[in-house]
């Protein structure tokens, strides 16, 4: 798992080197909101500045040495004065708070200083947030809040306006990958994933989805008829094509997997095969880009840009399907 220092600061260095210039210059807040997609280091982040609180040895002065009794107590989860509170079923509850502020008002066990995580704060009950409220208004010298959501607009804006708030930008797409790979999925199938959504959970959730595995060969389908015959390809489109895209959602899914399949074909024109994302389809893609002018793979990308366009302005999409087919297949007569 990625959390150390400087693993940490390749996925979020923005907010590494703003913790790291709170801890050199001593300046560190009573309470922070972390905030930003699942899966971006939220949660591991926070640790981290957790162990640069708590560590005796710490290395140019910032970064946990990930080896001190305290370093080592954080990473296993059993140091007496940092606690983790998580959801209690569907909420964090008045009285997870309250044990919470029952804990703190005792000295920390060993030294002042007193550590909280709270794991999807945005799901507080309104009681639990009064009390959190609080217990903000009154800080411990010695005391550090850490927030963590992905939903911040769902905090209370007393609560927002006490945080220093923290932005997790989405993880790069070749981290994405890495990530992913890391969690069982295959090389081959990684990038088209990573590509679709910067989100690692719901690209996990995907990559094990049929309807998506199915979508895919319907896609590649789609677009090996369009240069067949224009009865063929409405046929498909028809049959294929309207009976697994139904809702709004799974279109632009479809349309972006399409596109996705028009600028691979572009990527093999250029001879930079290393950015194919369709890594799974790439002997069957080379036979089309020899096929298709660079012209015409630009006019499908229009085309293709076009019908998102159409379908975000509520277009018909039986009708915007159709006029992308013959948009698409007119393409086929510029060489
Ligand atoms: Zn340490």
């Amino acid at each position: 798992m990625v959390n150390t220092w400087d693993q940490l600061e390749k996925l979020q260095p923005t907010i590494l080197r703003m913790l790291k210039n709170s801890l050199l210059k001593h300046r560190v807040a009573h309470a922070y909101l972390l905030e930003g997609l699942k899966g971006v280091g939220k949660k591991e982040v926070a640790l981290l500045f957790t162990r640069a609180l708590f560590c005796e040895e710490k290395v140019d002065g910032y970064k946990p040495c990930e080896s001190c009794h305290n370093c080592r107590r954080i990473l296993n989860g059993n140091h007496p004065d940092v606690h983790i509170v998580e959801p209690d079923g569907l909420s964090i509850k008045v009285d997870q708070i309250r044990e919470l502020q029952a804990e703190f008002a005792k000295k920390g066990v060993e030294s002042l200083k007193k550590v909280y995580l709270l794991i999807h704060a945005d799901r507080m009950s309104v009681s639990a947030s009064n009390s959190l409220l609080k217990f903000l208004e009154e800080p411990n010298a010695q005391t550090t809040a850490f927030l963590i959501t992905e939903q911040p607009q769902q905090i209370l804006p007393t609560i927002l306006s006490r945080c220093q708030v923290l932005t997790f930008q989405p993880l790069p797409p070749q981290v994405l990958v890495n990530r992913l790979i890391e969690n069982g999925v295959e090389p081959t199938k990684a990038p088209l994933l990573a590509s679709l959504t910067n989100n690692l959970e719901e690209a996990l959730a995907l990559n094990v989805d049929e309807w998506f595995a199915q979508a895919q060969k319907i896609v590649v389908k789609l677009y090996e008829v369009l240069d067949k015959n224009p009865l063929e390809a409405m046929v498909t489109l028809q049959y294929d094509w309207f009976g697994h895209f139904k809702e709004k959602e799974q279109i632009y899914l479809g349309l972006d997997l399409l596109l996705l399949i028009v600028k691979d074909l572009l990527y093999i024109q250029i001879n930079k095969e290393g950015n194919i994302v369709f890594k799974g389809e790439i002997e069957r893609l080379k036979k089309y880009a020899l096929r298709a002018s660079s012209r015409r793979i630009q006019i499908q990308m229009s085309a293709i840009l076009e019908a998102k366009r159409k379908l975000q302005a509520n277009m018909n999409p039986q009708l915007m399907m159709e006029q992308l087919v013959l948009n698409l297949q007119e393409g086929s007569s510029i060489v």
